[in-house]
C-alpha cells in the first residue's frame, strides 16, 4: 500500500504534521505549567521574601505572634494577605501546621483535605531545617508532579510553625486539557488539509514522474516515437527534457544498429561464400543461400553432426581459443569446397561458425595451368629434338649429300618456323590474358573485312582443290572493332576449314546482321569434329588429330587466340550445328561496342 510515491508522500506529510503538533502541543504545555509554577513562587515571595522590606515587618509579625503560639492570630495575618497569595482562587490552600510534628493546627481547609495530601517534599525539607534548628524553606516544585507547595518555616524561641501553601494546579491542568483539545483538533485539520496538499503536490510532483514511467515503459516496449510533454522547468521537467535527449539518441543509435545489421544481412544473403552458424547444440542458427546451393541441400534441415560432425567434431571446435580456427576441405557435387570452422562466443549463447569457399575453379584454373606448362613443354621439346638430332646428324657426318644437307636444313628451318610460330601466338594469348593486347577500335565495313579474308586464303584454297563460296551479299553492317585482329580470327576459322577438308571440298562463307549483331558463318564439307571433342576444341593445344594438326603447321592455339579475341569484342564463338559431313563455325560481333556497355 505503502509503495506508490503518492502514498508514501502523504504518510510523510502525517508523520510531520503529527511530530510537529506533538512538539509544539509539549512545549506550550510545558512552558504553562512552568509559567504557572513562576507565578506561584513570585506571589509567595513577595508576601515572604527578603527582597521585599516591608516582608520583613510581616514575617517579624508573624514570628511574634508563633512566639505567643497564637495560631489563630498567625491565620488571621495569612489571610489577610490572600490576595497576594492568591489564596481566593479555589486552587489553593493554605495550612498552619505543628513545626516539628507537621501537625495540622489550622488552614483554608480542614484536617481532612489536609490529610489526603502526602508529606511532600517540601514540607519534608522546612521540618527538616526545623529539626536541624535552621529556616530552611521548602520551594521546589517538580514540573512532572500535579501540584505546587510551598513550606515557610516560622520559628521563634520554642515555638516552630510551617506555614504551608497549596496549589493543585487545577487550573494549569485545565488549561492544559484545554490546549491538548485545541492541539488535537489543530492535528485533525493539520492531517486534513496534509492529504489534500499530498493531493495538489502529486498533481505537480507525481503526475509527471507517472508521466516519465509511462514514456520509459513505451520505450522499453521499442516505441521511440513520441516524446514526452514538458511541462515545468524544476528536476522533474529537466529529467524529462533528458529522458526524451535519451530517446532520440537511443532511436538514432538503434537505426544506425539497424542499418548496419541490414548492411550485413545483404552481404551475407548475396555473397558467395557460404556462411552457417550454429548453437552449441549443433541446430543451425543462421546461414546464407550460397551454403545451401554448395552443399546441395538445404542446411537448415540439418545439424553440424550430420553436415560436418563426422570430419570435426564439435567439441574439438568449441575447445579453440580465438582466433584459432580448423580448416579442411569437402567434396560435395563435384565440387571443391574449403571449410573454416571457428567458434564464437564463449558463454551459453556461442557456438561454432562455418564459412565455405568453392575453390572448385581455382583448382580446376590451377590445373589447367599445370596442363598448359606441360603442354608448352612438349610441344616445344619436339621441334627442338629434332632441330638437335638433324643438327648433330649434320655435324658427326661430313659425308652427308649435298641434297640430303640441304633437306635437313629445311626440316631445322620449318622446325624453328613451328617454335616461332608457337612463341608467337603463346605471347598473343598472353597479352590478351592480361589485358595488355590494346585493341584499336574503328568502324570498318565487315563485307570488305571478309573479302580481304577470302582473298587472302583463295589461292591456297585453289591449291587444294577446294570451292570458296561467299554467300554474303553486298549489304553488310558496318562493325566496330579492331579490324586486323578480328580479320585474323576470320582467317584462322576459314583457314581451319581449308585445311582440315580433303581437298576438292567446298568451304562457304556466310554473313549477316541479327538484331544488333553481325554474324559470319564459315562451312565446310570435311572431316568434321566428332561430337566428344567439340566442346574442347577452344582449349588451348587442343586438337582432334595431333598428327593432322602439327603436319598441316597448327600449333592448337588457333583457336584459342580466336576466342580470346572475340570475347574481347563481347562476342561469341562457337560451333553451329551442322548438316553433313564437315564443319560450321559461328562468330557473332555486336556492331557497336559502346551499345554493349549499357546492355
Ligand atoms: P590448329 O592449329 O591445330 O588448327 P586450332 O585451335 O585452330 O588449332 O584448332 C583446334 C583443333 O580443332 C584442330 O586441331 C582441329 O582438330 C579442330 N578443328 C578446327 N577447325 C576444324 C574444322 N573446320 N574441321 C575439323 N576440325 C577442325
Amino acid at each position: 500500500m505503502f509503495r506508490s510515491l503518492h502514498m508514501k508522500l502523504v504518510l510523510i506529510m502525517l508523520l510531520l504534521i503529527t511530530s510537529l503538533m506533538a512538539i509544539v502541543g509539549a512545549f506550550l504545555m510545558t512552558s504553562i505549567t512552568g509559567f504557572f509554577i513562576e507565578e506561584f513562587y513570585q506571589q509567595m515571595d513577595s508576601v515572604f521574601g527578603d527582597s521585599n522590606p516591608s516582608n520583613a515587618a510581616f514575617v517579624g509579625s508573624l514570628r511574634s505572634w508563633a512566639e505567643e503560639e497564637d495560631v489563630p492570630k498567625m491565620q488571621e495575618m495569612i489571610e489577610a494577605k490572600a490576595g497576594d497569595l492568591g489564596l481566593n482562587s479555589a486552587t489553593r490552600t493554605y495550612y498552619i501546621l505543628d513545626g516539628r510534628t507537621g501537625a495540622f493546627l489550622a488552614g483554608s481547609e480542614g484536617q481532612e483535605a489536609f490529610d489526603r495530601m502526602q508529606a511532600t517534599p517540601n514540607l519534608l525539607t522546612a521540618r527538616s531545617g526545623i529539626a536541624a534548628g535552621q529556616d530552611r524553606v521548602g520551594d521546589q516544585s517538580d514540573i512532572t508532579a500535579g501540584y505546587m507547595d510551598v513550606a515557610i518555616p516560622i520559628t521563634a524561641g520554642e515555638s516552630a510553625y510551617i506555614i504551608y501553601i497549596y496549589d493543585n494546579r487545577d487550573t494549569v491542568s485545565a488549561l492544559n486539557g484545554q490546549l491538548f483539545l485545541i492541539i488535537v483538533q489543530a492535528l485533525l485539520v493539520g492531517l486534513l488539509i496534509s492529504v489534500l496538499l499530498s493531493f495538489l503536490l502529486s498533481k505537480t510532483m507525481i503526475i509527471p514522474i507517472e508521466r516519465l514511467t509511462e514514456g520509459a515503459e513505451r520505450v522499453a516496449s521499442g516505441d521511440f516515437g513520441s516524446t514526452i510533454e514538458v511541462e515545468s522547468t524544476d528536476e522533474i521537467g529537466i529529467l524529462t527534457t533528458t529522458f526524451n535527449d535519451m530517446a532520440a539518441v537511443l532511436q538514432d543509435t538503434l537505426e544506425a544498429v539497424e542499418n548496419e545489421r541490414n548492411k550485413l544481412d545483404t552481404l551475407f544473403l548475396h555473397m558467395t561464400d557460404g556462411v552457417v552458424a550454429f548453437g552449441r547444440d549443433g541446430s543451425v542458427l543462421h546461414s546464407n543461400p550460397a551454403v545451401s546451393q554448395m552443399l546441395g541441400r538445404e542446411v537448415s534441415f540439418y545439424d553440424y553432426d550430420a553436415l560436418f560432425g563426422d570430419k570435426f567434431p564439435m567439441k574439438k571446435v568449441l575447445s579453440l581459443q580465438r582466433p584459432d580456427f580448423v580448416s579442411g576441405e569437402l567434396t560435395a557435387r563435384e565440387r571443391i569446397l574449403e571449410l573454416y570452422l571457428a567458434p564464437f562466443s564463449d558463454g551459453e549463447d556461442g557456438g561454432v561458425m562455418a564459412v565455405l569457399h568453392d575453390v572448385t575453379a581455382q583448382r580446376k584454373n590451377d590445373e589447367m595451368r599445370k596442363e598448359f606448362v606441360a603442354n608448352v613443354s612438349h610441344e616445344l621439346r619436339t621441334p627442338l629434338t629434332n632441330v638437335r638430332s638433324y643438327a648433330e646428324t649434320l655435324r658427326d657426318n661430313d659425308d652427308v649429300p649435298r641434297e640430303m644437307e640441304n633437306n635437313f636444313l629445311d626440316i631445322i628451318i620449318s622446325e624453328v618456323d613451328r617454335m616461332t610460330h608457337i612463341v608467337q601466338d603463346l605471347l598473343t594469348l598472353s597479352r590478351l590474358d592480361s589485358g595488355r593486347a590494346e585493341l584499336k577500335m574503328a568502324r570498318f565495313s565487315l563485307r570488305e573485312a571478309l573479302d580481304s579474308v577470302c582473298r587472302a586464303v583463295e589461292l591456297e584454297a585453289r591449291r587444294r582443290g577446294h570451292t570458296l563460296v561467299r554467300s554474303y551479299g553486298e549489304t553488310l553492317p558496318m562493325v566496330t572493332g579492331d579490324r586486323s585482329r578480328l580479320e585474323q580470327v576470320m582467317m584462322n576459322v576459314v583457314g581451319n576449314a581449308i585445311k582440315y577438308t580433303p581437298d576438292g571440298g567446298t568451304i562457304t562463307v556466310d554473313a549477316g546482321l541479327r538484331g544488333r549483331r553481325a554474324w559470319i558463318e564459315v562451312s565446310d564439307t570435311g572431316i568434321g569434329i566428332p561430337e566428344q571433342d567439340r566442346e574442347r576444341i577452344f582449349d588451348r593445344f587442343y586438337r582432334v588429330d595431333k598428327a593432322r594438326s602439327r603436319e598441316s603447321g597448327g600449333t592448337g592455339l588457333g583457336l584459342s587466340i580466336a576466342r580470346e579475341i572475340v570475347l574481347r569484342h563481347k562476342g561469341a564463338i562457337r560451333l553451329a550445328p551442322h548438316d553433313g559431313p564437315g564443319t560450321t563455325v559461328r562468330i557473332e560481333l555486336p556492331i557497336r561496342q559502346e551499345e554493349v556497355r549499357h546492355e
